[in-house]
């Protein structure tokens, strides 16, 4: 019976900086570090995750779901995963996560995971552990992390950002129901195929009744005409101006308040996150 270290990366910037933090203050710690790939991730995550594997200095394990989300999907009616039936965390993301757990667990190891939730995010749902052998673990909250200390971590260990975090928050699944409007726009001017295949996903959907589109209240086609998309596109920039007006300016640290795309979600745009994989 030994004592294992796991560390789930998202591709996203907290996971990424906690792995960063885990290597520069915890070096004693031999920690496995592991992508569950769904098999829909956008290509600048791979690009992402090489970065973090030159700087940990050893690889990023890849968790393979047995079953991909074309499976997933027949196996759902064809209906899109939504935040009412969030199939694809629980099949493409969790599901490999505790198959490969398992064994670890079966023969008494105790296992630690580190889990990026930041000092300044309340702790929630999609993190506890049933088998009491499977410690989950919060440095950032324990150590007063917030959104500009991951900034710094990842700055300053020049790995950087992911760089989908320049036209997208949060998750590089390409398809996720999550994104904002203005996320879907950034998917159709960065990679045409790819909304054109998320296109083609909702419409099939929509043919065996699925009462879900991917963007809340309208379809892709609606969504990409061209007036569609100056509206979206206007709305974006009032909310992020009233968001950067709103924002207490931090005196600790004048400069560097800073806005994204993050802090805009909302719920009538069917904002949220998925707690396991927008990290
Ligand atoms: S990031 Fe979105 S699409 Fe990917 S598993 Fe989570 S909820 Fe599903």
């Amino acid at each position: 019976m030994v004592e294992r270290h796991v560390l789930g990366l998202s591709g996203g910037k907290d996971s990424a900086a906690l792995a960063i933090y885990m290597r520069e203050n915890f070096p004693e710690l031999n920690i496995e570090y592991f992508f569950t790939d769904t098999g829909k991730e956008l290509p600048e995550v791979y690009t992402f995750l090489g970065k973090l594997e030159g700087f940990l200095g050893k690889p990023i394990l890849r968790l393979n779901p047995q079953r991909g989300f074309d499976f997933w999907l027949k196996e759902y009616n064809h209906f899109l995963p939504s935040p009412q039936t969030r199939w694809c965390t629980r099949q493409l993301k969790l599901l490999p996560f505790e198959n490969w757990v398992k064994p670890m667990l079966a023969q008494g190891d105790t296992v630690f995971s580190y889990v990026a939730i930041r000092a300044d995010e309340s702790y929630r749902e999609g993190y506890s552990s049933t088998n009491s052998n499977l410690k989950i673990v919060l440095p950032f909250r324990e150590a007063g992390i917030d959104k500009e200390a991951v900034k710094d971590i990842l700055e300053g260990s020049g790995v950087g950002w992911p760089e989908y975090y320049k036209w997208r928050s949060r998750s590089g699944c390409t398809f996720c129901f999550f994104q904002q409007k203005i996320e879907w726009i950034g998917l159709l001017e960065r990679h045409p195929e790819e909304f054109q295949k998320a296109k083609d996903y909702e419409k099939d959907a929509i043919e065996h009744g699925s009462p879900f589109t991917w963007s809340k209240g309208e379809s892709l086609s609606e969504l990409e005409k061209p007036e569609r998309i100056a509206q979206i596109k206007k709305d974006y920039e009032r909310r992020m101006e009233r968001e950067k007006q709103r924002r207490p300016v931090n005196p600790l640290r004048p400069q560097e308040s800073y806005v994204d795309i993050d802090d805009l979600y909302y719920e009538d745009e069917g904002g949220g996150s998925c707690n396991i994989c927008h990290k």
